[in-house]
């Protein structure tokens, strides 16, 4: 797969604040991957598709959704862009013709998590959250664990994730407390 016909698709679509951040996670995912065993290529792909759905709106992004099939739950309804992760991984398929299931699953599940996330799904999540353009609190922490222990620094991204809903009154998605629940049983 040419990553190059994507990287154009990227440029094109979305905003340069947007595009430099996902290349931004391509590299931080790029450069932790080898120590967790996951393949270069995958990540790459995963992580330069992760976001590519940014670009549309809410009711593209619902559109989108109708066509595939995908019903979208109360939680997506409430607040679409949340649908950018699963749309993404509709356009990666359609658009790029992955096939990979495990890249698509990757993209498809960067925002929320998931129970049993695969060592690639963590990588991504866990470089989207901390790549070198994104400034929240705790970061360091999860940029620390990033390096050292995947699993730590997965269930950190999503004990982060959930209190700044819970600090702004946001809606959790259950898949998010799913995500942290079973990340808590995965830490020796
Ligand atoms: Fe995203
Ligand atoms: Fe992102």
């Amino acid at each position: 797969m040419e990553t190059t016909d994507i990287l154009d698709f990227l440029r094109q679509k979305l905003k340069p604040k947007r595009l430099k951040h996902v290349l931004s996670v391509r590299d931080t995912a790029v450069s932790i991957a080898p120590q967790y065993g996951v393949d270069q290529q995958q990540i790459e792909l995963a992580a330069l598709l992760h976001d590519c759905a940014k670009w549309m709106t809410n009711g593209e992004l619902l559109t989108t959704c109708q066509h595939h099939q995908i019903v979208p739950d109360l939680i997506e309804e409430q607040n679409p862009s949340l649908l950018h992760a699963k749309v993404g991984a509709i356009l990666a398929n359609d658009r790029f013709g992955i096939i990979d299931q495990s890249v698509l699953q990757a993209v498809s599940v960067h925002t929320t998590g998931m129970a049993k996330m695969s060592t690639l799904d963590k990588v991504l999540f866990v470089a989207d959250y901390c790549e070198p353009n994104r400034s929240y609190p705790g970061i360091i922490e999860v940029r620390k664990l990033a390096t050292v222990d995947l699993n730590r620094a997965a269930l950190e991204v999503a004990r982060q994730k959930l209190e700044r809903q819970l600090v702004t009154k946001c809606m959790i998605h259950p898949q998010a407390v799913a995500t942290f629940n079973d990340l808590l049983t995965q830490i020796s």
